[in-house]
């Protein structure tokens, strides 16, 4: 019923340096080569540290690999005297095509708000990568029976300034707190109902043109062993994956989820 393209993005957060990164990312593609992986079918990304990129383009570029890559942040800033931060511009120059946005670890440790998230999903668009957005609501929301609401506030407040054709391209993570780094995993239950909650705030936001078009993954403890009941939501449309994307095999399989 769909013709969006399934992602699966793999999230290093703070692991891996440029050699141990450029080593996962060559037995990575070896393993989904010796499967016969149809990247065109699977779209397969990783989001290493920014001191990882240069080399993992130099390997995908050298090597045509069919994976892509991203960063994990970037400023909402173009250039100038923001010590410590990297501009949009630079991702774009290394080949990036995703940037993660607002993931649930910047928001409480570097205390995004949602207008800062906004501003970076802006700067993404700026210089041509393509924000995967992350949104989610924490455990006492979920208990509260407010994950909903939360999660779709968070998602408008962020796409409020962009254009139609900006937002066709967008990538939104749906991300319960709870459920990351945790091994507490969302039902599949769980995971259609926010995703497709997220889909509609798309519709009434641009039209449901752009909905039928972005793409909604879940993240949150996805394994091999669970992302396949997980891919089964309608509109689940792939995962964002912290801890299993270190792990080759974990990872591979994920990928290779409809086998
Ligand atoms: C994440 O942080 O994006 C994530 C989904 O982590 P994990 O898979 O380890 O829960």
């Amino acid at each position: 019923t769909t013709t969006r393209t399934p992602l699966m993005a793999g999230n290093w957060k703070m692991n891996l340096d440029h050699l141990q990164g450029t080593h996962l990312v060559q037995k990575l593609t070896w393993t989904l080569e010796d499967k016969r992986h149809d990247f065109a079918d699977v779209e397969v990304a990783v989001l290493p540290p920014f001191t990882d990129l240069r080399s993992v383009q130099t390997l995908v570029d050298g090597d045509k690999l069919k994976l892509v890559y991203g960063a994990q942040d970037l400023s909402q800033h173009d250039e100038g005297a923001y010590t410590g931060e990297v501009s949009g511009a630079f991702l774009a120059k290394l080949g990036c095509t995703y940037v993660c946005v607002g993931h649930s670890e910047r928001r409480e440790y570097h205390h995004e708000t949602d207008e800062i998230v906004r501003a970076k999903v802006e700067a993404a668009y700026r210089h041509g990568v393509t924000p995967i957005l992350c949104v989610g609501e924490p455990l006492e929301v979920r208990k509260a029976g407010q994950h909903v609401e939360h999660t779709v506030a968070q998602l408008e407040a962020a796409v409020a300034g962009l254009s139609r054709e900006q937002a066709e391209s967008l990538v939104v993570a749906y991300e319960p707190v709870w459920a990351i780094g945790t091994g507490e995993v969302a039902t599949p239950a769980d995971a259609q109902e926010v995703c497709g909650a997220l889909r509609e705030a798309l519709a009434r936001v641009f039209d449901g043109d752009v909905a039928a078009k972005v793409r909604v993954l879940y993240g949150g403890s996805v394994k091999p062993g669970n992302v396949a009941e997980i891919m089964a939501g309608d509109d689940v449309d792939g995962a964002l994956v912290g801890g299993a994307s270190l792990v080759v095999d974990d990872f591979a399989g994920i990928c290779r989820y409809k086998e």
